[in-house]
């Protein structure tokens, strides 16, 4: 007889998924290069270099700065743009902390608004309600890969004179309209993270079309420094985050696999999408017909316990991993955190604008709470599957659900 694989029971995974990172003799030759080469560091080293004009290139951008990761990339873009004490910029409530955390290192404060329910990027009527005269700039995060509303949020920063800073750490070779995202808005960010779609274990790149930019943005990364210029001169702010010449070799490597591993998560991405829409209390992340290639990061889909017994969220992701597969948990609402509630994050800010009510303290995230109760995150390797892994994974929820009843006694 059928039983869950929590329970005891087969599961329905018997052969794994592909393993993450990607890599062959490629990545290793690239790496023995560098180590014969005894260049090993970015400054005259040719990895890094040519890395980041290869990704600029890709994602239809001018520029690229690579960095040392993708907390770093947001960093500097804040540095770059001048953000700083006093100032204000939005953020969505629905991210990884970095999104916030980069705006507190700059010693700005971060306005924290609620997402889209369907796409859970940021909204832009949200966005537009939190703009006041201290607003500098916006950072849309483009959740699991699927672009925020980039025609919007455009118009917005271009009638308000604010920044746009795309944080594309989910989003490498994602589209809106055609166009890459991370080039659309006035600098893109991402991050190469193990977990993430590219990956030298960490890593970071910043992307830019405006060449003002790319020299401050280039001279933050670099201690100051300015192209041409005597080593020890040091003209402004910077800080060292450069990426090693091991990193940058093998991201060239791993740019290479980019679009044919994204060819394969768009093909099992739809048939999820047809596949999982079918079964009751599961409703995939929305697609916005603008949206012409998500790259994936990860396949989310909402859940309604009420289709399945009223089995809580964290009780069915366990009975999907027991089942074998892969998910990863939904990011908490960043007005929770700790160092909102306990005020820590106020350290960071002026002395006036940390003494001064914070209006998101108080303020409700209805999409937010809900999307980090309720939604179930896939992650991107059980997505480069075949067809039969990717039938498993639906075959897997439709187990639990007729089984449902007996994860509550
Ligand atoms: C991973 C990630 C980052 C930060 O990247 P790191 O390389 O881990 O520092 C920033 N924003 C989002 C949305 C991310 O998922």
């Amino acid at each position: 007889m059928e039983k869950l694989a929590i329970l005891g029971g087969t599961p329905v995974k018997q052969t794994p998924f592909p393993a993450w990172p990607q890599y062959d003799d490629h990545e290793r030759q690239a790496l023995s290069g560098v180590l014969d080469s005894g260049v090993w560091w970015r400054t005259p080293g040719t990895q890094t270099l040519n890395f980041e004009r290869e990704f600029a290139q890709y994602h239809q951008a001018k520029h690229g700065i690579a960095c040392t990761n993708g907390t770093a990339a947001l960093e500097i873009a804040m540095a770059a743009l001048g953000i700083g004490p006093g100032d204000e910029v939005i953020v969505p409530d629905y991210t990884f902390i970095a999104t916030v955390s980069a705006v507190l290192f700059a010693g700005a404060l971060p306005v924290l608004v609620d997402v889209d329910p369907d796409t859970y990027c940021l909204d832009p009527d949200c966005v537009e309600a939190a703009i006041t005269e201290r607003t500098r700039a916006i950072i849309p995060v483009h959740v699991g890969g699927h672009p925020a509303d980039l025609d919007r949020l455009m118009a917005i920063a271009k009638k308000h004179k604010l920044y746009l800073v795309e944080d594309s750490s989910h989003a490498h070779g994602s589209e809106w309209k055609g166009h890459k995202v991370g080039s659309i808005g006035d600098v893109g960010t991402f991050s190469f993270q193990q977990s993430k779609l590219m990956t030298a274990g960490e890593g970071g790149v910043i992307v830019t079309n405006d060449d003002d930019l790319e020299v401050r943005l280039r001279s933050v990364h670099d201690c100051g420094r300015m192209p041409g210029e005597w080593f020890y001169s040091h003209f402004i702010y910077g800080s060292n985050y450069r990426l090693s010449e091991w990193q940058g070799a093998v991201l060239r490597q791993q740019l290479q696999r980019l679009d044919a591993q994204a060819a394969i998560r768009t093909r099992n991405a739809a048939v999820l999408d047809a596949a999982l829409a079918e079964i009751e209390g599961i409703v995939p992340q929305k697609s916005d017909e603008r949206c012409t290639r998500n790259g994936h990061y990860c396949y989310i889909f909402r859940y309604d316990k009420a289709a399945f017994a009223g089995v809580p969220t964290g009780r069915f992701i366990e009975a999907l991993a027991a089942e074998g597969m892969p998910t990863q948990a939904s990011y908490p609402p960043i007005h929770d955190l700790d160092l909102f509630k306990n005020g820590a994050y106020r350290q960071r800010l002026a002395p006036e604008q940390a003494r001064e009510d914070h209006a998101f303290l108080t303020a409700e995230f209805p999409h937010t709470n809900r999307l980090a109760e309720d939604t179930v995150w896939v992650v991107h390797r059980a997505l480069l599957g075949s067809d039969e892994d990717t039938a498993q994974l639906v075959d897997a929820v439709k187990k639990i659900q007729r089984h449902a009843g007996e994860l509550l006694a």
